[in-house]
């Protein structure tokens, strides 16, 4: 079935919903997702959206904007980041006056909360900068964008998944996509595509990240020509529920929670005394690897305690409800009389589909636009975020990015017609689709997948060394023979879940195949990419962003310029 839309906009979380809102009124708009929208994985994000309002105190977008930049570890574009710390402010109200239920202060202005390496006067002290509706922030924000596309007449159509980016001509033009209900390939005709798919997380073993997080839309743009942009850079959030990965945001430490290790000491002073347990999350998750290392994690064992004892149940309970909610359930141990285990837990994707600061994808290292398509939230990479992202500045990532890809969308599909569909759009997927059915190999989806998780998790985690990354490489050599014999049970067509997860597997093997490439050429360490072999930052050779293009012979790297506007790099101190 031909379905024809002026813009597609693949995934329903905070990114593409914004892009559809600023769309709609150019034309016709589908939101394309392979879960219920409001399911996607922004409602998850808890504790805030960054913006310089100084609501609570003095604050500037200028103090914003150097705060990613060093939380970039200098390796952050700084066009986009200005465009992103200026243009938060009026994003933020824009979702106020759309009905969003911020917290408020006593006089009714939104309330803001320290987060880590949000600070003021370039790096002086933290500063409080975080809008939050509880911890519950993603959740009022997909809620409330969700509402508006209803009420602008976007046409929705959940519980499909993409499967495959058309292009003609080197012109997007649409998407093919699997109804999940019927098995049927759906090919969707437009002038201009986004890809809002979101991250990753499922590459790893310890995630925060939901199930549905398998980085599609990245590797299908991957698989299509598209090079993928500084894939090393993963973060590693530090508190994760111990074993489980699930997260407990860092606005419970902005709200004043801290780490101790197995001695009962507050590690963070020893190594940033300044922001303490407010520094960035690729420096506290080290220190937590390093204090399990020397042998201060609890009992012997590879985590530490988030104590929030002292913040009293009020707090606790009205600031934090959900992740009290979450401690209670999972661990069955109250956190306003306990402490709460916790572990590094693989968090977000700082890599992904490169694109300018209007959301158009960018093919190269000259930043040629590939017309008429779009990314933008975590799949994209601007970039704002660097070699590590801070704490909030998804959110606004998000939005901002959202806002203006569907802004950009709408002028071209004003000014341009339909460029023709290529003949039968859907073959190739529907080959790899059947050759999926129709496999009679001796392997299990789930047996490569889990072995994919833990290797990457050991290999290419927190800390990296080259002959671990190298082993890699044949690991994931050896999974993609397995791949190739993978077998599923269900050959039906409603609902296979079991065809889904194998297609899913395919993109998180391309996927992790691109992070450990462009991982082991970067000899040097700098933000969330840490190498125990080249432990210092080396400006020299590497202040540059990683571009891993697909051949028949795996990756092939290339390198373009970082951005550098108003702050030149300097050492990393908290
Ligand atoms: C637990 C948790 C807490 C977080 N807390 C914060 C926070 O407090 N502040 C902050 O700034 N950031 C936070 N983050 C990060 C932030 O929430 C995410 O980076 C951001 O929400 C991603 O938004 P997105 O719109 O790019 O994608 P998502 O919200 O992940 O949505 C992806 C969409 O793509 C769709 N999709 C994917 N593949 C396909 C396909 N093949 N076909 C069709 N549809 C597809 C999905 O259905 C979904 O609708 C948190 C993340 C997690 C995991």
């Amino acid at each position: 079935m031909v379905h024809q839309f002026d813009a597609v906009i693949v995934g329903a979380g905070g990114a593409g919903l914004m892009a559809a809102l600023n769309s709609a009124e150019a034309g016709r708009v589908a939101v394309l997702s392979k879960l219920y929208p409001t399911r996607s994985h922004t409602g998850a994000a808890q504790g805030g959206i960054g913006a310089a309002l100084g609501n609570v105190e003095e604050d500037h977008w200028e103090w914003h904007m150097f705060d990613t930049v060093k939380g970039s570890d200098y390796l952050g574009d700084q066009d986009a980041i200005e465009v992103m710390c200026r243009e938060a402010i009026d994003t933020v109200y824009e979702l106020e006056h759309m009905g969003l239920p911020f917290n408020r202060t006593p006089d009714g202005k939104i309330d803001q909360r320290p987060f880590g390496g949000h600070t003021k006067e370039y790096g002086k002290a933290p500063v409080k900068r975080a809008c939050f509706a509880a911890d519950r922030t993603g959740h009022m924000i997909l809620q409330t964008l969700y509402q508006q596309c209803i009420r602008r007449g976007v046409t929705f159509y959940d519980e499909f998944q993409v499967v495959d980016l058309i292009i003609n001509d080197g012109v997007c033009v649409g998407v093919v996509a699997y109804e999940m209900s019927t098995g049927e390939l759906h090919v969707f005709h437009s002038k201009a595509v986004l890809f809002a798919t979101g991250g990753f997380g499922r590459i790893y073993k310890v995630t925060s990240n939901a199930l549905a997080l398998t980085g599609d839309g990245v590797a299908i743009a991957y698989r299509n020509g598209v090079p993928l942009m500084d894939m090393e850079f993963f973060q590693f959030h530090p508190t994760g529920i111990h074993r489980m990965g699930i997260l407990i945001t860092e606005g419970a430490r902005g709200e004043g929670g801290i780490l101790v290790n197995s001695e009962g000491e507050r590690f963070m002073q020893r190594y940033a005394p300044t922001l303490l347990d407010l520094a960035p999350r690729d420096m506290i998750s080290r220190a937590i690897y390093q204090e399990v290392a020397e042998g201060r994690g609890i009992n012997g064992e590879d985590y530490v305690y988030l104590d929030l004892r002292h913040l009293g149940r009020e707090l606790i309970e009205t600031k934090l409800p959900d992740i009290t909610d979450f401690v209670r359930t999972y661990l069955g141990i109250d956190p306003v009389t306990e402490m709460i285990p916790v572990q590094p837990t693989a968090h977000y994707a700082m890599g992904g589909i490169p694109t300018n600061v209007d959301g158009q994808v960018v093919m190269d290292e000259k930043n040629t636009p590939l017309p008429g398509f779009y990314a933008a939230g975590e799949c994209a990479c601007v970039s704002v975020h660097g070699a590590n992202r801070l704490g909030t500045n998804s959110l606004v990532d998000i939005v901002v990015f959202g806002r203006r890809a569907g802004r950009h969308m709408a002028k071209t599909v004003r000014e341009i017609g339909f460029h023709p569909l290529p003949k039968d759009p859907a073959a190739r997927v529907r080959d790899e689709i059947e050759r999926i059915r129709h496999n009679n190999g001796t392997e299990r989806a789930v047996e490569v997948r889990q072995r994919l998780q833990e290797e990457m998790m050991n290999r290419v985690g927190v800390f990296r060394e080259e002959g671990r990354m190298t082993e890699m490489l044949h690991i994931l050599q050896e999974l993609r023979q397995m791949y190739a014999k993978v077998r599923i049970d269900d050959k039906g067509r409603r609902w296979n879940t079991d065809l889904l997860e194998a297609l899913e597997l395919g993109y998180q093997l391309d996927i992790a195949e691109t992070v450990t490439v462009s991982a082991l050429a970067r000899k040097e360490s700098r933000g969330a990419h840490s190498r125990v072999d080249y432990p210092q930052r080396d400006d020299v050779n590497f202040l540059k962003h990683t571009l891993a293009y697909r051949t028949e012979n795996g990756p092939r790297l290339g390198y373009k310029p970082v951005v550098i506007t108003r702050f030149q790099p300097q050492e990393r101190k908290y």
